[in-house]
């Protein structure tokens, strides 16, 4: 047995034979230090309600819920944990809901209604929906969103993207995005070894904390305009944003159109987007 009084995850695993399937982006976290590493990363978790994305056989689940958590609803697209994550709910009466189902096709605001504002999004994500989750809770038409705040895993050179600022190699729509709308910074890293099976790369947790009070303009609009800046970010934002105003567009935005976008701040882009 464990901390929490559960079998060892390992035994989990092979009792309800969950061998790793990379089609589902399955890179477990088998120890329990290190889930609850990220969990504190989260922050203080006492009484707090949690959505999860991808809880696989529950390593982090049982992390959240050993740190305090009242309530984690987890989106869970394989069959084959649901077993193991019952036996979880079970020893955490009330605390845990599962859904089975695909987390790209959830309406994750509308999963815990009455905790709104106030839900932190804790996963390890599956590596190949990552981005466009991250996008999709970074862009909701309204601010304050429905979360406290997200904390959560992506290869390295993604969370990189996410933190970066203008002059990093890694800034482009991500970093703009992010910058925008939230506070984002790199809690830790982990090396593939701490996983099972081990990924390529290295991972890193980024926490993400909504800001308050963005600057106003249409998310599609800046994602347009970001997307065709750094699409050509050699390119001086004259040539690049040719098809959306070039010089024009420049102009009334106040921006010097030899500049390239890995030079413009995120209140800059912002500036573009609502001149266009
Ligand atoms: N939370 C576990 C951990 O830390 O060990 C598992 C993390 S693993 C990187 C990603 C999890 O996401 C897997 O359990 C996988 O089945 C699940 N998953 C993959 N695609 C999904 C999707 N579209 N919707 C919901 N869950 C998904």
């Amino acid at each position: 047995m464990t901390a929490d009084g559960l079998p060892p995850l390992r035994e989990v695993i092979a009792r309800h034979g969950l061998a790793a399937k990379k089609s589902l982006g399955q890179n477990f976290l088998l120890d329990l230090n290190l889930t609850a590493k990220v969990a504190r990363a989260a922050g203080n978790l006492d009484g707090a309600t949690i959505l999860e994305v991808g809880p696989g056989p529950g390593g982090l689940t049982r992390a959240l819920l050993m740190a305090g958590a009242a309530r984690i609803i987890a989106v869970e697209r394989d069959e084959r944990c649901l077993e193991a994550l019952a036996e979880i709910a079970t020893h955490y009466p009330g605390q845990l809901e599962v859904v089975n189902g695909d987390a790209l096709e959830t309406d994750f605001a509308s999963l815990a209604p009455q905790a709104y504002g106030a839900v932190r999004i804790v996963a390890n994500l599956p590596y190949n929906i990552g981005t466009e989750l991250l996008v999709r809770w970074l862009t909701p038409e309204n601010w304050p969103p429905f979360y406290a705040s997200m904390t959560l895993m992506f290869q390295r050179e993604v969370a990189q993207r996410i933190v970066a600022c203008p002059g990093d190699k890694a800034y482009g729509r991500l970093g703009v995005l992010a910058g925008w709308r939230t506070k984002a910074k790199i809690a830790f890293d982990l090396p593939p070894q701490a996983f099972t099976p081990p990924p390529k790369v290295t991972s890193s947790v980024v926490h993400i904390v909504p800001r308050a009070e963005p600057l106003a303009v249409d998310g599609k609009r800046l994602t347009e305009i970001t997307e065709a800046a750094f699409g050509q970010r050699r390119k001086m934002l004259r040539q690049s944003l040719k098809s959306l105003g070039g010089e024009a567009l420049l102009a009334r935005a106040g921006i010097d159109a030899t500049r390239r976008a890995e030079t413009l701040s995120v209140a800059e882009f912002v500036a573009l987007a609502n001149a266009a």
